[in-house]
């Protein structure tokens, strides 16, 4: 089996890297946000202005973990019908 050059793998794709994207880079920025909210993963939704849970916690796209950066509230209807 060949050896693999990890260094250059993880700058090619940086979604693998520890750290998550300063911004989305997914094909579609922001298509699905999830927020960490005590022990449960809730799904989230951008808003015009923020949710109650925004004043404390932070929303981040569920696919690449980068921070989303605007107004969002927890997506009640998705958490209900999954
Ligand atoms: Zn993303």
């Amino acid at each position: 089996m060949p050896q693999t050059d990890v260094s250059s793998n993880e700058t090619l794709d940086p979604t693998h890297s520890d750290a998550p994207p300063s911004t989305c880079v997914c094909p579609v920025p922001w298509a699905r946000l999830v927020a960490h909210v005590e022990d449960e993963v809730l799904p989230a939704r951008p808003a015009a202005t923020p949710g109650p849970a925004a004043a404390l916690y932070y929303a981040q796209c569920a696919t690449c973990g980068a921070r989303y950066p605007g107004a969002w509230r927890v997506d009640h209807a998705t958490r209900r019908a999954s």
